[in-house]
């Protein structure tokens, strides 16, 4: 009976899945031309797997943008997406969770089912947002029933206020990476405060709602940063260093030689080799039975979030 349910279910979420990847393809056409530093490899992969999305290779800007510099949090103007994105997304979220009775043992979540018994992993991208790359990524994550969480730069998010929406509106989860992407640890109690704050905000006001989870910029904190957070703290289990090899390849052989039910895995937005990564190892986890879940769908089925306290992974 069980069963039969799941398989219910499941083709309820492939049709939906279906819905959402068509609707979604119009978010490539909105991406820029610019630099090209991954470009050849972006083509030699496109070429090799005959992928048909060929807006998707204008990806290529900001690729040479280095950590460091976004690190300064360097505001970033070019490519706004077009504003319909609102739109399509609460249309196709309608159309995934319908008013179907949540199947035997499942729980509705941004969208779609989850099952809290079967593995599952957290993926998270930082220092975005950057639609060229985001949107990519949360195309695939869409396409596979799929939902990340992205740590956000406040500085950034009104340069990629239809992406941010995106994020909100299909049940991705944003999470705050301060302001200004400054290390904590260097800073006194009220600049940490209003770091985290600002972020809170600048989130909030394109959304409506402030982020729930704070990321710190490189994970530096010290007894001062803990005692002015009052959100709870999520770090990472699994560190791809993509920002550091730009390397998709060894981006995703990282991630799948360490990923364990309940890991939250680092990445990040800003690259191109990112988003190869991040298409590869999002089919590949749902291959190997991993549902692709936010942070704190992650942490509400695996003992849950306390405020001030600082996380790595969720693990049963
Ligand atoms: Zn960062």
């Amino acid at each position: 009976m069980r069963k039969t349910w799941k398989m219910r279910a499941a083709a309820l979420l492939l049709t939906a899945v279906c819905t959402v990847g068509a609707s979604f393809a119009a978010y490539a056409d909105d991406v820029p031309s610019g630099p090209a530093s991954d470009m050849e490899l972006i083509q030699r992969r496109e070429q090799a797997s005959g992928s048909q999305n060929e807006a998707g290779d204008a990806q290529t800007a900001a690729g040479s943008e280095n950590h460091a510099g976004a690190a300064e949090g360097q505001q970033t103007t070019e490519n706004q997406e077009t504003g319909n994105n609102g739109q399509t997304a609460s249309e196709t979220q309608g159309t995934e969770q319908g008013d179907s009775q949540v199947p035997d043992g499942m729980v509705a979540s941004g969208g779609r089912y989850i099952d809290p018994n079967a593995p599952m992993v957290a993926l998270t991208f930082d220092d975005g947002p950057y639609a060229p790359v985001g949107n990519r990524i949360m195309d695939c994550a869409e396409q596979y029933g799929g939902r990340v969480t992205f740590y956000v730069v406040g500085n950034r998010v009104n340069s990629y206020k239809s992406e941010i929406q995106r994020m909100y509106a299909n049940g991705h989860e944003i999470g705050n990476h301060t302001q200004d992407h400054k290390y904590l640890q260097k800073l006194g109690a009220q600049e940490i405060r209003q770091q985290v704050e600002a972020c809170n905000q600048a989130v909030a006001a394109i959304t409506g709602e402030a982020p729930k989870t704070v990321r710190l910029p490189g994970g530096g904190k010290n007894s001062t940063v803990l005692a002015n957070i009052s959100q709870p703290i999520v770090l990472w289990n699994v560190d791809t260093l993509d920002w550091k090899t730009r390397n998709a390849a060894s981006s995703v052989q990282t991630v799948l030689n360490q990923v364990k039910d309940g890991s939250v895995v680092l990445m990040h937005e800003l690259y191109n080799a990112s988003g190869d990564a991040a298409v590869t190892i999002i089919p590949a986890l749902v291959e190997r039975g991993y549902q692709l879940v936010t942070v704190s769908e992650l942490a509400q089925f695996r003992g849950g979030l306390a405020g001030g306290t600082v996380y790595y992974s969720f693990h049963k």
